[in-house]
């Protein structure tokens, strides 16, 4: 449970366009309605998905089986809800699954406890839910399945007595104050750090002109609209902005600089509002969470939220002797095989759930071999799996070694460029870095409390329902009084988090138990006993209880509460929520058949919300790739198309490049790849699609196309393929040799699905390799007698052009023929004073068109004085004509003093216009600027360059060195205000930049 927003109000009761809700029940069915988005896949409403938009009952399954339900089957790792939901889906659709599940129970996180001795059941785990969504879909569902009508009977969900929203007593440095609903009597500096909040919320907005300005407020009603192009576009843009503004940023670093720097006491605001939250059990276990996570919650607009029907008041839902939501997970298992027996007739529950079955071990059987292997402790009952699911923290996904290249048995040692990797390197990052939170839980039930005394009341004579303190345990709240069971009172005692949950862990229960109720005691200003303090009955039964508690910090395939997101975490959720979208982006050499679910697989950690929509997305994965294996045997429902396409990944705003800064965490190099779409009718910002890693490139290389790429890490090679996320690279097998690597380039052209690579190793040696129908060649070396420090390629026609630069730093250039022979040793290029050893090239690109023009233009840097020369070879193959001679672009008179850093590009297009891009250092406030130059080929007398002009590229400011950058345009365009800038890539390394140090934007003013 995150902190409680709702106290807030929501976020329109906190911008105070909305009281409280104080509903007190709502029927299941009207909960299950109107629509929910979640800004961080803001195109798609994940529960309307799911529903007959005339109807409102569930829709068909996620897919269909075109054939016999029997060939293939999917084991799930972990029986909590995310799981459970996806064995269901699986299960409509007729594909066989089996549940692996650790502990003795389903249900993991909806952990459901009820003493012997009293009959209701208690919460440890998950309990309040915020109308809408998924959740409510299922519960709909199991209402359904229980034969009732969720809209007309009366089956109703309860209001959770979130603080403020009930009547609540506030504990504040000893003295208790009321607090709300209605009249308030708190300090005045709780009043103010909530007022400076909701200004500071309130102001949040997408930074368009007046009056079409977006504030928060409208982004949030927004979410509740029926998506469509331009809401979503709207709440695109607004995101961004925010991910701009505040990726990297800790909550507490905001609230710092932004939020209570203008207060009357600063610290003092810091300090209540972290003990205090707005009054919520504490924001302060979230002070070192990312700050996005908070706006994101608030995005949410968790303003009602309500507990599922009751037991006592329902017994017909829980037919089974299963209470809270822990008997919704176990209605929901039942569907499950309920839907199941109608493929698979005499199937039983324990044939679909395996419990005490904890997985050690999963690997890929290897090499292009489909089927996972899943271990199970238990000698004898683990399974080959065509899928698996694995749906846990990523705590528990560590424990699976699922974070590392090669899980499994660490004495098997793949074989040489063989990946048995089971989770994309983008996962396997994500898997390490996310991590959750602590969380325990007191739970008590209390007998006629009217034994020890008169419940408090609040100064209207209400019964107080809630109270929150600023000493160790928190919160407690009545969930409910049941004068059927003879007033019996289920409270919670202490909702605890982060420092605070570690600092009860190692007591012993009965110490523990005290330090709740000394802790309420003092905080409502009743310590020692005596007094007739308002919260001393509660205090005094609590003493006399049975109470139970719970620290998920301590239970194997849990290991925390839930995910919360750090500074710079974004990319990383990101990667997990999006990883279901690459299943058919499968590669045979790195194919992984595992998909993973939770909460932690996404962006709303601490929420079944967020582990149901990492459900669906890992079944709608599975179905793909399914599908893609076996010959369109399972089809995913057109429906769901707008999950699998490239379109929400556009959405996914770890790919957009405009403004991340890295997190003080410290990712020590960062690569940004962005495409411009080119698409002028989207805002300028939406345009852009990239990704941050934190892995060290080294290198980095990108095709004119912009969709092909090899970068360096650690000496290994690792590709983008066409097609794939920026988000996946996939290992190029044979490249275990190299060391050092000193220049990489890669080259695609249209008429050929091919890439090529050229890798001058550390040695100086050239090595090459093809990339067709998703095999790599074996690397091959041409002109072995050459050491050299960089090589540059580009490709037409079926033909290589090839520049060298060797360890005398002469300039040579060769091609490697359509009959894939190296036909040409290079031929040195001579400088303009016609001697080769003279010519001393620090840099060098090229480019060339297509045999039918046959123009090849090759761009250098001498490296003496600077001076960027420009040669353009005009000629058919084989006839090569002689170059001209490599002359500059900079007209001589120049006064600039331009001095070259690098030459970024050169560009020829179908009209034989040639472009060439340097970055130069002007020596004065930029360091290095990119600028650009270019020629009329078509008239070949004319060898006049326009002077160099700058390219809107904001590289000034840039922090830390730029080691390379590389714009490439698509063929055949060619603009010098980059209109139809494909692919950029900007690469810092070795930088450990500080938090908030902004990364210059690409492209100026966008
Ligand atoms: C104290 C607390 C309060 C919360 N409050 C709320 C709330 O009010 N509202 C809300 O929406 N959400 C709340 N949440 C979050 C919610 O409970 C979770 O988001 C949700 O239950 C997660 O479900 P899951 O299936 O992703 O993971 P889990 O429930 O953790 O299930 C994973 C299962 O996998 C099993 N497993 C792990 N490893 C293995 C293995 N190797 N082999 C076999 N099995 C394995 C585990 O035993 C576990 O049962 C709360 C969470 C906590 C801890």
């Amino acid at each position: 449970m995150f902190p409680s927003l709702a106290a807030l109000g929501g976020t329109l009761g906190l911008l105070g366009l909305r009281e409280p809700d104080l509903v007190g029940s709502a029927l299941v069915g009207n909960l299950n309605q109107g629509y929910q988005r979640h800004i961080d896949s803001c195109p798609v409403d994940y529960a309307a998905l799911m529903r007959d938009p005339r109807t409102g009952l569930p829709s068909g399954p996620i897919a269909k089986l075109a054939g016999d339900p029997l060939t293939a089957n999917v084991a799930l790792v972990g029986g909590g809800i995310a799981n459970i939901i996806a064995a269901f889906e699986l299960s409509r659709i007729g594909i066989r699954c089996t549940v692996f599940e650790a502990g003795d129970r389903l249900g993991g996180r909806l952990s459901s406890y009820r003493t012997p001795s009293l009959k209701a059941w208690s919460e440890l785990g998950a309990n309040r839910f915020p109308r809408g969504g998924l959740m409510w879909h299922y519960v709909a569902q199991w209402v359904r399945a229980a034969g009732f009508s969720p809209e007309k009977d009366e089956i109703s969900a309860g209001t959770f007595p979130s603080p403020g929203t009930v009547p609540t007593m506030l504990g504040y440095q000893g003295e208790a104050y009321d607090w709300g609903p209605g009249p308030e009597e708190l300090p005045p500096i709780v009043r103010e750090a909530r007022a400076l909040f909701a200004d500071f919320i309130a102001g949040l907005n997408d930074g368009a002109a007046e009056p079409q300005t977006m504030y928060f407020a409208d982004a949030v009603a927004m979410l509740k609209e029926k998506p469509d192009d331009t809401t979503t576009w709207r709440l695109k843009g607004f995101w961004d902005l925010m991910l701009q503004q505040y990726d990297g940023r800790s909550f507490a670093g905001v609230l710092e600089t932004e939020v209570f720097a203008t207060g009357s006491n600063p610290p003092d605001l810091m300090a209540v509002f972290g003990t205090l939250g707005v009054g919520t059990g504490g924001f302060g276990h979230l002070y070192d969470a990312a700050f996005l996570e908070v706006l994101r919650v608030l995005l949410w607009d968790v303003s009602e939220e309500f507990m599922l029907p009751e037991e006592d008041t329902y017994p017909e839902l829980f037919g089974y002797e299963e209470g809270g939501t822990w008997g919704f997970a176990m209605a929901l298992a039942r569907a499950a095989v309920d839907e199941a027996r109608a493929f698979f007739p005499g199937l039983e529950f324990g044939d679909m759930f395996k419990l005490s079955s904890t997985v050690v071990r999963i690997t890929s059987e290897g090499h292009g071999t489909p089927g996972v292997v899943v271990e199970v402790e238990a000698p004898g009952t683990g399974m080959i799996a065509d899928y698996v699911i694995v749906g846990a923290t990523t705590r528990a996904m560590q424990s699976l070694q699922l974070d590392l290249p090669y899980p499994g048995n660490p004495l098997l040692t793949p074989l040489p460029d063989m990946s048995t990797d089971l989770v994309r390197p983008s996962c396997r990052a994500a898997i390490k870095r996310l991590d959750v939170v602590s969380g325990s839980r007191m739970t008590t039930q209390l007998m006629s409390p009217r034994i020890y005394g008169p419940w408090p009341t609040d100064g209207e004579g209400r019964k107080i329902l809630c109270f929150v303190t600023d000493e160790r345990a928190r919160l407690a709240y009545v969930l409910k009084e049941v004068p059927a069971l003879g007033g019996l009172v289920r409270l919670t005692a202490a909702d605890t988090y982060g420092a605070d949950a570690d600092k009860l862990r190692p007591l012993m229960p009965w110490m523990r138990q005290d330090a709740v109720v000394a802790s309420f005691s003092y905080g409502l200003n009743d310590y020692g006993g005596g007094g007739d303090g308002a919260a001393k009955p509660m205090a005094d039964l609590l003493k006399r209880s049975e109470a139970v508690d719970s620290d998920f910090g301590a239970i194997f395939g849990v290991q925390g509460a839930f995910k919360v997101d750090k500074p710079g975490d974004d990319y990383f959720s990101s990667s997990l929520f999006y990883h279901y979208q690459l299943a058919h982006a499968r590669n045979e050499l790195q194919g992984t058949d595992v998909f993973l679910s939770g909460d932690s697989v996404g962006h709303l950690g601490g929420w079944v919300e967020g582990a149901a929509m990492s459900a669906i997305n890992a079944v709608v994965g599975v179905c793909s790739r399914m599908g893609e294996r076996f010959d369109h045997y399972v089809v995913v429902a057109d429906r769901f198309a707008a999950l699998l396409e490239n379109d929400v990944r556009l959405f996914h705003r770890w790919e957009d490049i405009s403004g991340r800064s890295p997190s003080k965490a410290g990712l020590s190099s960062m690569v940004r790849l962005g495409n411009w779409s080119g698409d002028p009718a989207l805002p300028a910002r939406c345009r852009y699609r990239g990704i941050t890693t934190g892995q060290a490139f080294t290198k980095i290389t990108v095709s004119k196309s912009g969709d092909f790429a090899v970068v360096v890490i650690d000496d290994q090679l690792w590709f983008k393929p066409p097609g794939a996320s920026w988000a996946d690279l996939y290992r190029i097998p044979g490249t275990a040799g190299f060391t050092n690597v000193q220049s990489i380039s890669v080259a695609t052209e249209k008429q050929n699905p091919e890439a090529q690579l050229l890798v001058v190793n550390g040695d100086g040696k050239l090595w090459h390799a093809t990339f067709q129908a998703g095999v790599w060649s074996e690397f091959r070396r041409p002109w072995a007698n050459l050491t050299l420090k960089q090589a540059a390629l580009d490709l037409e026609g079926g033909n290589a052009q090839v520049l060298v630069i060797d360890h005398s730093d002469r300039l040579g250039h060769g091609i490697r023929s359509v009959t894939r022979e190296w036909s040409l040793l290079p031929q040195w290029l001579l400088s303009p004073s016609g001697d080769p050893w003279l010519f001393f090239v620090r840099d060098a690109a090229v480019s060339c068109t297509g045999l039918d023009q046959d123009l090849t233009t090759v761009a250098a840097i001498d490296r003496a004085t600077g001076t960027v020369f420009v040669a353009i070879r005009d000629g058919h193959v084989p006839g090569w004509r002689p170059w001209t001679e490599l002359s500059s672009p900079r007209p001589p008179d120049a006064e600039e003093p331009l001095r070259a850093v690098k030459v970024r590009a050169v560009v020829l297009d179908d009209e034989n216009n040639a472009q060439v891009w340097a970055q130069f250092s002007d020596g004065t406030t930029t360091p290095a600027r990119l600028y650009s130059s270019a020629r009329d080929t078509s008239d070949p007398s004319d060898q006049t360059w326009t002077t160099f002009q700058p390219v809107p590229y904001p590289l000034s400011g840039a922090a830390g060195p730029i080691v390379d950058f590389a714009p490439t345009l698509p063929h055949g365009v060619l603009d010098p205000d980059l209109p139809h800038l494909s692919t950029v890539v900007y690469a810092q390394i070795g930088a450990t930049l500080a938090a908030d140090v902004p990364v210059p934007t690409l492209l100026g003013g966008q």
